[in-house]
């Protein structure tokens, strides 16, 4: 199948070449052609699967096609997205996807002034990228008029459904015009998802990508390691591995910036990104990763989700997911759009059963790997106190189950207080080759999946002028909450 073979116009079509995109990826192969026709969807498909171009193609060729008349324009297609950055990233794609049309898009999203969207708005534009809290304050202001919204795209709905979404993603909905088309894309389908698409679709056509499953490009590895040895590890893991972007993923907003500070302090270029940073230090950090003037970047899930970075060759989760599904959606941001990547997961004592939780949902087993030459008995590295504490977050209940192979002990390093034994924390450094470690099943490296690799040749996405419309700049905090 190609570009041509849809219908778009020719000036999207020369976008497209421009974008590098050589031929349609499964996703925009199969969701495209009813899409076109004006059809409902449901796309099961992750983030890295090409899904935006495959609802912003169609969305654009719909404007392009239909240009709009009189002085003031209304809003015709609405794009709600979980987070500010996919907000950006949709916005940005949609710019440069319409560059030339004249088409004009905007985002509206919490943690900045409402000034610039409402000047935005005043102004008149034709595509909004949303979060829905924010959105939902204009609502209630009477500042955006969604009258004429004729396509609705909910874009990573599980994600939004985790975040606490729905119920103002139900008002929105009532508040749109009942004759529209509705996309609906999810990596997953929670009973919360199949719910919302039995209400918001008309019989849609369901599409589901194969290759999203990130399992399939990625090839994973979990390192047993001691809690006060991960700093050192990682180092050495990226000393060893010298090429390609890397994203480190913390559980708490405190680990994120600490481990990025000690980082950069042992030369390597890094930075993190959480919800501490206001929207302008993120993007910052987000451009200088994405233009590869920082190798690491270390984050939490929440600041994570959605980033779409090409070239992202290594994912390393230097604290375990707190959820099977959110190893999934770390590791979705490696192996995109089939490229290869690779993941590598610290597990402590601890994790043996959020391991197994993963590799159950996976079908997979997880290779366990030691790094030959690393000293896995070093004692802890003064100053690196830091890192000794397991973190602060409960666990997920449903996947706590008895450890049977070694009963976890309190966890007391030299000159550490018995602070952290107090307050319940325990763990015990691993040792290499411990059974507690050992999968049920043979391990072993995946192997690397050969298929051509869709992305852009140079990864770094251009940032070409924009098509017309604003972009808030400045401002912190999620619409959703500060996180
Ligand atoms: P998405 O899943 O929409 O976040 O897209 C993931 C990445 O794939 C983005 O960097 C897109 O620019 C890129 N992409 C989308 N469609 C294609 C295509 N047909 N060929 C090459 N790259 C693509």
């Amino acid at each position: 199948m190609t570009f041509e073979s849809f219908g778009f116009p020719s000036l999207l079509l020369s976008n497209i070449k421009a974008m590098g995109y050589t031929a349609p990826t499964p996703i925009q192969s199969q969701a495209m052609p009813a899409v076109m026709q004006g059809r409902d969807l449901m796309g099961l498909a992750q983030t890295g699967t090409g899904k935006t171009a495959a609802f912003l193609l169609p969305i654009l060729t719909r404007l392009v096609n239909n240009k709009p008349t009189g002085p003031r324009r209304k809003v015709r297609a609405l794009i709600l997205a979980p987070t500010r950055e996919l907000a950006e990233q949709i916005h940005e794609a949609a710019m440069d996807l319409g560059r030339g049309t004249g088409i004009r898009s905007t985002t509206i999203y919490g943690g900045c002034a409402m000034s610039r969207q409402l000047s935005a708005l005043r102004q008149g534009t034709d595509i909004v990228v949303a979060c829905p809290g924010r959105l939902l304050d204009h609502m209630g202001q009477r500042t955006i008029d969604l009258s004429g919204v004729e396509v609705l795209v909910l874009d990573e709905g599980d994600q939004m459904f985790d975040m606490g979404f729905l119920p103002g993603i139900k008002k929105i909905l009532a508040a749109l015009p009942r004759q529209r088309q509705t996309l609906l894309f999810s990596a997953t389908m929670p009973d919360a998802i199949r719910g919302l698409a039995a209400e918001c679709l008309t019989e849609p056509e369901t599409v589901r990508v194969g290759n999203s499953n990130p399992v399939e490009t990625v090839s994973h590895a979990i390192y047993p390691v001691g809690q006060h040895l991960k700093t050192r590890l990682l180092q050495e893991l990226l000393d060893r591995n010298k090429s390609g972007s890397v994203l480190v993923f913390t559980r708490t907003k405190h680990r994120a910036k600490r481990l990025a500070e000690t980082l950069a302090k042992g030369g390597l270029s890094a930075t993190s990104i959480q919800g501490n940073l206001s929207q302008a230090q993120r993007k910052i950090a987000m451009d200088g990763f994405r233009a590869g003037r920082y190798r690491v970047l270390v984050a939490t899930d929440i600041a994570a989700r959605g980033i779409d970075v090409s070239q992202i060759e290594h994912v390393v989760n230097y604290d375990v997911p707190s959820t099977p599904e959110t190893y999934t959606h770390r590791i979705g941001r490696t192996g995109r759009a089939s490229r290869t990547g690779e993941a590598h997961t610290f597990v402590t004592g601890e994790d043996v059963s959020m391991v197994r939780a993963i590799e159950r949902l996976l079908r997979e087993p997880l290779a366990r790997k030691k790094l030959e030459g690393f000293d896995y008995n070093a004692s802890v590295p003064a100053g690196e106190r830091e890192f000794q504490r397991p973190p602060l977050e409960p666990r997920a209940r449903a996947y706590d189950r008895p450890q049977a192979a070694r009963p976890s002990r309190p966890y007391r390093p030299s000159g550490h207080s018995d602070r952290s034994a107090s307050e319940g924390y325990t763990s015990h450094p691993a040792q290499p080759g411990d059974n507690i470690y050992a999968s049920d099943r043979p391990a072993g490296d995946r192997p690397r999946s050969d298929r051509p690799a869709y992305g852009r040749p140079q990864g770094n996405r251009p940032l070409g002028p924009r098509v017309q419309g604003s972009r808030p700049q400045g401002g912190t905090g999620y619409s959703s909450g500060n996180r």
